[in-house]
């Protein structure tokens, strides 16, 4: 039981009453010989005013009634019972409330998730869909700048075989109107081995290893419009900006179009490096699939190349851009499926 001495006034005149004061942990107890007393109140109900060096306290009754008293010890314990109280009402709130807790965090983690996995692509493809052609050509000419830098070396092929893929490049963009500035461009690489890259503004490379791991025209032909597909869809482009996908959005909340070129110094190496995602890739393998096999000659072409890629890929492991993702044998199965459905 908490007791000390304390001046009453009851809110509504100015009289002081000499009282005394009890608590015993819950309530506040004032008793003496004022009208109205004794009054008792839940401590939790009161204010207590803060301590300020050694000047009078004062506890600030709901009923607008207040006791001031000098005994600051006495009103140190009536502290600790209301601070003590209020950390115990946290810690109730939390744990009789701990689903809502569990559910926010859920909430939060859900968002975040949603974020990226749709709202990220999402922005992506809206902005590689809507960069102008001069920004993608400038994007393309660093690209292959860096390429040539650091993977690639002049092409060794003897003119009759270059001028040969070349004119098969040459027939495929002639049998329909094509949107972008296409160019074919051939490389020597033994750090790369067999590989294609398809560049944001149509610049296809294709190494002399890949042009020489062909045994038909046909498996060159599946290539082009495979790599062809990924030019269409701007995957290169959706690629680089999913990767650099909330620095992108800052720079264009921002309003800086700038940064878009700056960020695009990244794309040779995820071209090298990480290659297209799963969903890229079959979008390609698909749009090569249903050509071939408008051409009647089936998915095997396009199937025949990928296996002969694979068993080369050992020898050129830092390579992902043409056989990691998704694994080949999904690949040619789903290339199987593709054939079996479209010529049922
Ligand atoms: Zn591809």
């Amino acid at each position: 039981m908490i007791e000390f001495k304390g001046t009453f006034f009851d809110g509504r005149s100015s009289k002081a009453h000499a009282v005394s004061i009890y608590s015993d942990g819950q309530r506040i107890r004032i008793a003496g010989n004022a009208d109205g007393l004794p009054l008792v109140f839940q401590i939790q109900e009161c204010r207590l005013t803060p301590p300020l060096g050694k000047t009078r306290r004062s506890i600030l009754l709901p009923d607008g009634g207040r006791c001031d008293t000098h005994d600051l010890q006495a009103f140190g314990k009536l502290d600790s019972i209301k601070g003590a109280n209020r950390t115990f009402r946290l810690v109730d709130f939390i744990e009789s409330r701990w689903r809502l807790v569990v559910g926010c965090l859920a909430g939060l983690i859900a968002c975040v998730w949603i974020f990226t996995a749709h709202g990220i692509p999402f922005a992506a493809k809206k902005i590689a869909f809507s960069l102008p052609p001069d920004v993608m050509e400038s994007v393309s000419q660093k690209t292959l700048q860096a390429l040539d830098d650091g993977f690639f070396e002049t092409s060794v092929l003897v003119p009759e075989k270059a001028n040969q893929v070349q004119q098969i490049f040459d027939q495929l963009l002639a049998e329909e109107d094509v949107e972008f500035h296409y160019r074919l461009e051939l490389r020597s690489s033994p750090r790369a081995g067999p590989n294609a890259f398809a560049l944001p503004a149509g610049i296809v490379v294709m190494t002399d290893e890949l042009v020489s791991l062909a045994k038909e025209d046909r498996e060159l032909i599946g290539i082009l419009v495979h790599e062809k597909a990924h030019v269409e869809n701007r995957h290169g482009l959706r690629m680089l900006f999913q990767n650099t996908g909330v620095f992108l959005l800052i720079s264009l909340l921002a309003g800086d179009v700038a940064s878009i070129t700056s960020i695009a110094a990244t794309l040779p190496t995820i071209l090298v490096e990480s290659g297209y995602s799963r969903q890229f890739e079959r979008e390609a393998d698909l749009a090569a699939g249903t050509y071939l096999i408008r051409k009647g000659w089936g998915t095997r072409p396009l199937q025949d190349m990928l296996q002969r890629l694979a068993e080369k890929k050992p020898g050129y492991p830092a390579l992902a851009a043409m056989s990691t993702h998704p694994e080949t044998g999904q690949r040619i199965r789903y290339l199987q499926d593709l054939e079996a459905s479209q010529t049922r």
